[in-house]
């Protein structure tokens, strides 16, 4: 329990909901606490927000839509914005890594990089705002007939804690862009940078009510917002549970949703592929973010005749890795909270009770702070295809090395699983590396590369268990957009 936690002397208040372009009180007048999970101490607390605050929120944003400031700016007019935007989280990249560091227990090198990406985001559909347009189509004589892009109207967010701000540069970035009012629910284990770049936003000059933030528990703001009929599109990432239940509110309301909900994304290492190249990425793939990203590396399926040489590279390389605190700079840093914790740890006691050999652990910090949620990486090899490491997302730094014979049992091992969202592919044979890339189930494909979330360019999204629609790069634009075709007769 949160209230077990020490309480740090000092510690951030609750500034309350970000609400045309204000702090408000949250009507439940409740706080929650934050916890800094790499030292198991409360720093800061956040408004427990609620359904009345959702319920102003979305009028805000309504308001903005209909008839506001922010529904006569043109497409130039958001794209400076969200430049100045972006801008303003370069110019306070110091102070909001620090902050997403300590509120995810990640290291700050990590953190320096997605507040970076951040900006990107801004920077990115900043750019694009005025380039995305519709088209004129051939129709019959006498017909002029256009393809106009317009926003949806007032689109609801709830991001996860894994990447609080970039999780807000992808998905308010695409909607802000295209003209839409958004209200954003972050994540209750970890959203200070989100609150903060609300108060940029205003700062840049979104007009009142464009960027709406309510904190607050998933069960409480989150439902309120997904439920919510005055909303008009609804963008989700986390746990492919809660992606359920905001996929029937949506239908509820019959508007659309993009889900992005996890995986357990393979990277396959054919028997020509460059071991030397290959492996650093394997490891950084599922270290990255203690494990806990959506398109982490969680499985590598290695073919036979190299399984000894890689998975003696991959265990040379996870022995020596170490969790530690966020400002010592260590391989990875600590699970979000305690909850999470038992859960990895769960996935990897009963691995080891069924037998599954460790090819390697590694280790945690002797500076770490005991109250912090550490686990150590572990890599289990030979995972067998039926055990749960094989085929269910961990969500912690546990990789799971799995033998293949050729071709095509690679192809049935990676789309062996209910998730689809990304996959790497190591081979010399460019014929094969194309082959199999187009066979693999998900929404990116890496050949000798591998990205696990980089890329604010490239479309992004999964299938069946890992979601639907997509985000990043242009793709952002259509999910946050409708198409309207206008026919004019003439003479
Ligand atoms: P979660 O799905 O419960 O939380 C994600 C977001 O949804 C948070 O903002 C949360 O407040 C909100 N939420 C929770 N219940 C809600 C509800 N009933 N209605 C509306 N919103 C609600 O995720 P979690 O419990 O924090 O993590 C559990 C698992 O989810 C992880 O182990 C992992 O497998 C997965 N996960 C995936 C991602 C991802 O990037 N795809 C991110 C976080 C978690």
């Amino acid at each position: 329990m949160a209230e077990n936690y020490p309480r740090e002397a000092g510690l951030r208040p609750a500034q309350g909901c970000f609400i045309n372009n204000r702090w408000e009180p949250s009507s439940s007048g409740a706080a929650l606490p934050v916890i800094a999970p790499a030292e198991g101490v409360i720093f800061a607390e956040i408004a427990a927000g609620n359904a009345q605050d959702v319920n102003r929120a979305v009028a805000a944003a309504r308001a903005a839509f209909e008839g506001g400031p922010w529904s006569r700016l043109t497409a130039t007019e958001r794209g400076r914005l969200l430049m100045r935007l972006s801008q303003l989280v370069t110019d306070n990249l110091e102070e909001l890594a620090a902050i997403e560091a300590r509120d995810c227990g990640k290291p700050l090198r990590a953190a320096r990089a997605d507040i970076q990406a951040t900006a990107r985001y801004f920077e990115f559909y900043g750019g694009a705002a005025d380039k995305f347009h519709g088209e004129q189509i051939p129709f019959m004589n006498g017909y002029y007939v256009t393809g106009e892009r317009e926003p949806l109207g007032v689109t609801g967010h709830v991001i996860p804690w894994n990447y609080p701000a970039q999780m807000t540069g992808r998905t308010l970035g695409p909607a802000l862009a295209m003209g839409n009012a958004t209200v954003l629910k972050p994540a209750e284990d970890a959203c200070l940078t989100v609150l903060r770049i609300a108060e940029l936003a205003a700062g840049a000059g979104f007009p009142e009510g464009a960027v709406n933030v309510v904190p607050g528990l998933g069960h409480e703001a989150g439902a309120a917002l997904a439920e919510h009929p005055g909303i008009d599109f609804i963008s989700f990432t986390g746990s492919p549970q809660v992606g359920t239940l905001i996929q029937t509110a949506a239908a509820r309301n019959h508007i659309g949703c993009v889900l992005e909900l996890g995986g357990k994304s393979p990277q396959i290492l054919f028997d020509d592929a460059d071991l030397d190249a290959a492996v650093p990425v394997v490891v950084a793939a599922i270290i990255q973010n203690a494990g806990q990203t959506c398109s982490a590396g969680a499985r590598v399926l290695i073919q036979r005749p190299i399984w000894d040489r890689a998975v003696s590279l991959i265990a040379a390389k996870f022995s020596a890795l170490k969790a530690g605190l966020p400002d010592d700079e260590p391989d990875l840093g600590s699970i979000i909270s305690a909850r999470q914790k038992e859960r990895v740890e769960g996935f990897i006691a009963r691995a080891k009770e069924q037998g599954v050999p460790v090819i390697a652990e590694g280790g945690i910090d002797p500076k770490a702070p005991a109250g912090g949620f550490y686990v150590p990486p572990v890599v289990f090899g030979p995972v067998p295809r039926d055990n749960a490491l094989a085929f269910d997302e961990v969500f912690g730094p546990v990789l799971a090395a799995i033998p293949f014979e050729d071709e095509a049992d690679a192809v049935a091992l990676a789309n062996g699983t209910e998730y689809g969202l990304i996959a790497g592919v190591w081979t010399r044979d460019g014929s094969r590396a194309l082959r199999v890339a187009r066979q693999l189930r998900g929404g990116q494909v890496y050949v000798n590369a591998y990205g696990a979330g980089g890329g604010i360019e490239l479309p992004f999204g999964g299938t069946r268990k890992s979601g639907h629609g997509r985000e990043k790069g242009f793709e952002a634009l259509y999910e946050f957009s409708a198409l309207k075709t206008i026919v004019i007769k003439h003479d």
